[in-house]
């Protein structure tokens, strides 16, 4: 990883992390075995007392192709290691609950991915974990919930759907003053749009599912980090609980990686387009996008994301019924709830991903029935500005 330290975002996507095999194939090499043969019984004893950087034990513990793609996010996000996992949600878990024990105390943000929320309010806390929420948007709650027993803080960078931006650098101030460890999970912002560990994140999160992979294949997750964290905190809970990424997924991320920057700039770029041609119209209550001015948070959206991301809410007028009537009149863009997808995805979140909700923690986190989260993809940017005009004018 030294010697790429001086390439920019685009090298490191197509060549950091490759290792060759004795053919010398140009195509990263795709290792499907789980398992590693020794020369010899001493050769065995000897990677099982410590294991070299480049030997493998066992596709649990790590497997070459997965080393290839650890290393390319590692390189990209600058840190130190990395560790891959089965899914972003392995990601998430494994980050909290291996760095955790029962009596601790977390606070995190409550406007959270629906799995997210679950790690937090059921799981951790039914081992003894206390967890404080707070609204992430507002420095004096997270000033008043964090303690000087806090372990750790959590929260989505750019929240979903309401695309709430948290100041990563004046929560992880916050939160270093006591010594608590900052996770932060990234998807939404992108690793291409935001540097969460510049900003002063200890830990970041991804599903490799929604940008990385990007054209709907593949589950996979990363956790990214200090070499310390990575192999003393993260690994020994992740190789002996199951959570490691497929050799075959790896192969597929690492693809994806190598026109992850483009896809992501070509998506944004669209997102940024669409959200303006739809100001203001009178079938919507509100366009949401980080890069759009009336954005809450667009000052802050503006310092630390280089663009505005790949997803925008609308908000229309008349509830469940137009919002109905809107995604079944779209003819390019599918209804789905995968995001980051070279394919453009129209959600609506009250009735999907955040239907397990109350009505009142909905109303909290501002996802009202009228609520329809857009993942931009890759198509023409005017086709998709008129499916959508023509979905608004079915209301
Ligand atoms: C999708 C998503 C996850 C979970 O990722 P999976 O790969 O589906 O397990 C976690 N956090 C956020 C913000 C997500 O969008």
């Amino acid at each position: 990883m030294t010697e790429d330290t001086k390439w920019n975002t685009r090298t490191k996507l197509v060549h950091s992390g490759t290792r060759r095999s004795q053919y010398g194939e140009v195509s990263e090499a795709l290792f499907l075995t789980q398992g590693f043969v020794y020369e010899t019984a001493e050769h065995a004893e000897a990677r099982f007392i410590e294991t070299g950087p480049d030997e493998y034990i066992y596709a649990r513990y790590g497997n070459p192709t997965v080393r290839m793609f650890e290393e390319r996010i590692a390189a990209l996000e600058g840190t130190e290691d990395a560790f891959a996992t089965a899914s972003g949600m392995a990601a998430v878990n494994g980050a909290l609950v291996s760095m955790l024990k029962a009596g601790d105390h977390v606070v995190s943000a409550k406007a959270l991915f629906g799995s997210c929320l679950y790690i937090l309010e059921e799981i951790l806390t039914r081992y003894g974990v206390e967890v404080t929420f707070v609204d992430g948007t507002d420095l004096d709650q997270w000033r008043n919930a964090i303690r000087p027993d806090t372990k750790a803080v959590f929260f989505e960078s750019l929240s979903n759907p309401t695309l709430e931006v948290i100041d990563i650098k004046a929560v992880a101030d916050l939160a270093h003053a006591v010594g608590a460890l900052v996770v932060v999970d990234n998807v939404f912002a992108t690793p291409i749009f935001s540097n969460a560990v510049k900003l002063g994140a200890d830990v970041v999160v991804y599903s490799a599912t929604k940008h990385i992979d990007g054209q709907g294949r593949c589950l996979g997750g990363v956790i990214l980090g200090s070499k310390q964290f990575i192999r003393k905190v993260a690994e020994p809970y992740l190789k002996h609980t199951g959570g490691a990424l497929s050799p075959f997924n790896a192969w597929v991320m690492l693809k994806g990686m190598e026109t992850l920057d483009l896809r992501c700039h070509a998506q944004a770029d669209s997102a940024l387009s669409i959200s303006q041609a739809l100001t203001g119209h009178d079938k919507l209550d509100r366009t949401i996008f980080p890069h759009l001015s009336d954005h809450p948070q667009y000052e802050l959206a503006k310092d630390t994301m280089l663009k505005g991301g790949t997803v925008l809410s609308l908000v229309l007028k008349g509830g469940k019924d137009a919002a109905f009537r809107f995604l079944n009149a779209l003819e390019i863009i599918t209804i789905s709830n995968n995001l980051g997808d070279a394919k453009s995805i129209a959600t609506h979140p009250a009735t999907t991903t955040h239907q397990r909700l109350t009505p009142e923690q909905r109303e909290q986190l501002g996802i009202g029935d009228g609520l329809i989260r857009l993942s931009v993809g890759l198509e023409d940017t005017q086709d998709l500005i008129k499916d959508i005009q023509a979905g608004l004018d079915a209301v």
